[in-house]
C-alpha cells in the first residue's frame, strides 16, 4: 500500500514539475493531477504559482470595478440565475447616465478598469454600447474598459473595439463538447462560444476565457480539457470561480464547487501561462469569507469589487448568497483592500495590463 501512494506521489511531484518548466502537460498528466490532488500538491503549486507571480507582479494586486449592467438575457444556461425562463428574477437595466455615475464613482475610489457585464439584453445593441464607450472613454481616457456582454457577431465585436473596448471577457464555460450540452440549452452552441473568443482575439481585445469550478457532471477530465484549452489559448485573462447552485434554476439541488479545488486549479493555470491576469472570483468569496485571500494566495492577482448601483446588486443574482449586495461600492473597495493588506498584498491603481516581462526587482538581497 505504501509503496504504491510513494509511486503515485512521485508521479505527481514530477508532473509539477515538469509543468513549472515546461508549461505545458498532456490531458492525461493534468487528469491525474486533478484526480490525484494532495494537501502536499497543492501546498506547493501554490508556493511555485505565487514565486512566479511576484516575479512578474510583485505584491500588487489590481482591481476591476464591475458594472451590472442589465440581468435582462435572451439565454437560457442551466446553471445561472438570471436565465430567461426565471420568472422570480425582477428584471432592470442601467441607464447609460447610472452606469456613467458608477464610473464616476469608480474613478474616484481609485478603479482605472470599468467591467461593464450583463445578460445578453438586445436593448444594448452596438450602438448603445458605443456611445457609453465613447463618453467612458472621453471622460478617463486613463482607464481600460472590459466588456462581459456574451456572444455578438464578429462585426458587433469589432465596432465595439473601435469605440474603445479594451477587453472581452467570455468564459468558454467548458471546454467540453458533451459537457457544454449538459450546460446549455439546445439553441446554445459550443462551437459558436468557441469561435468568438476566437474572434475577439482576433480583433483585437485582450481577451479572457474561463470555467465554472465544480459545475453539475464536470468530470476531472473535462477539467483536464479546460486546463489544455486555456494552454493552447494563452487567454490575457481568465475567469474561474466554483459553480454555486441558484434556487430558480434546474441545476438548485446541484452541489456548490470547492474552495480547495478552485484554488488548485488557479495555481496551475498561472504555472500554464504565468502572465495571466486571475481574478479571484467574488464566488469564490461567497462559498469561503476568505475565499479571495485563499485565490490571492494561490497565485491569483486580481479582484472585482462591485460598483455597481446599491438598488439592483440583489437583483444579478447569479447564484444564491452573492456577498457585498448590500455595501456601498466604497465599503466593497475598502473591504478588499483590508483583506489583501492582511496577507500582505497591496491593491494597485492602475490600468493593471498584462505584463510579459519579469520585473526587475529594485530590493538588492
Ligand atoms: N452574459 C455574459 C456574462 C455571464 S455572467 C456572458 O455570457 O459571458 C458571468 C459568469 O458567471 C458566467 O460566464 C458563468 O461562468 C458565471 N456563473 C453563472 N451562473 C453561475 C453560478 N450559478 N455559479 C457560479 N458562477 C456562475
Amino acid at each position: 500500500m505504501e509503496r504504491i501512494n510513494i509511486h503515485q506521489n512521485t508521479r505527481l511531484f514530477t508532473l509539477i514539475d515538469k509543468l513549472e518548466q515546461e508549461h505545458s502537460l498532456t490531458p492525461s498528466e493534468y487528469e491525474y493531477l486533478i484526480t490525484c490532488r494532495c494537501k502536499e500538491a497543492a501546498e506547493i503549486l501554490a508556493e511555485k504559482a505565487v514565486s512566479l507571480r511576484q516575479q512578474i507582479y510583485g505584491n500588487s494586486v489590481y482591481i476591476r470595478g464591475l458594472i451590472e449592467i442589465s440581468n435582462i438575457c435572451r439565454n437560457d444556461c442551466l446553471y445561472c440565475g438570471i436565465r430567461r425562463s426565471n420568472q422570480n428574477c425582477e428584471r432592470y437595466r442601467l441607464t447609460a447616465e447610472q452606469i456613467l455615475e458608477c464610473c464616476e464613482e469608480g474613478y474616484y475610489l481609485g478603479f482605472r478598469t470599468f467591467v461593464l457585464q450583463g445578460g445578453e439584453d438586445a436593448f444594448f445593441t452596438d450602438e448603445v454600447i458605443c456611445g457609453i464607450l465613447s463618453k467612458i472613454k472621453k471622460q478617463y481616457p486613463d482607464c481600460a474598459v472590459t466588456l462581459s456582454l456574451g456572444e455578438r457577431s464578429r462585426d458587433s465585436y469589432q465596432r465595439l473595439f473601435d469605440a474603445g473596448a479594451d477587453r472581452y471577457l467570455l468564459r468558454h464555460e467548458t471546454a467540453d463538447y458533451e459537457h457544454y450540452q449538459k450546460l446549455h440549452p439546445p439553441e446554445m452552441s459550443f462551437r459558436r462560444r468557441m469561435e468568438c473568443l476566437q474572434e475577439l482575439r482576433a480583433t483585437g481585445y485582450q481577451t479572457g476565457c474561463g470555467f465554472m469550478v465544480g459545475s453539475p457532471y464536470q468530470t476531472a477530465a473535462e477539467l483536464a480539457e479546460d486546463l489544455k484549452f486555456i494552454e493552447d489559448f494563452q487567454p490575457e485573462m481568465c475567469g474561474i470561480g466554483p459553480f454555486i447552485p441558484h434556487k430558480d434554476t434546474p441545476f438548485c439541488n446541484m452541489a456548490a464547487g470547492d474552495v480547495e479545488l478552485t484554488c488548485y486549479l488557479l495555481s496551475i493555470i498561472r504555472l500554464i501561462h504565468p502572465p495571466v491576469l486571475l481574478p479571484a472570483t467574488t464566488a469564490l468569496g461567497t462559498i469561503d469569507p476568505d475565499g479571495r485571500e485563499k485565490g490571492i494566495l494561490s497565485g491569483a492577482n486580481v479582484v472585482m469589487p462591485n460598483l455597481s448601483p446599491v438598488s439592483v446588486r440583489k437583483k444579478y443574482e447569479l447564484y444564491n448568497n452573492k456577498i457585498c449586495t448590500g455595501d456601498e461600492s466604497a465599503q466593497c473597495k475598502s473591504l478588499l483592500a483590508k483583506k489583501m493588506e492582511s496577507i500582505g498584498y497591496e491593491i494597485v491603481t492602475d490600468r493593471g495590463d498584462i505584463k510579459n516581462q519579469i520585473e526587475k526587482t529594485s530590493h538588492p538581497e
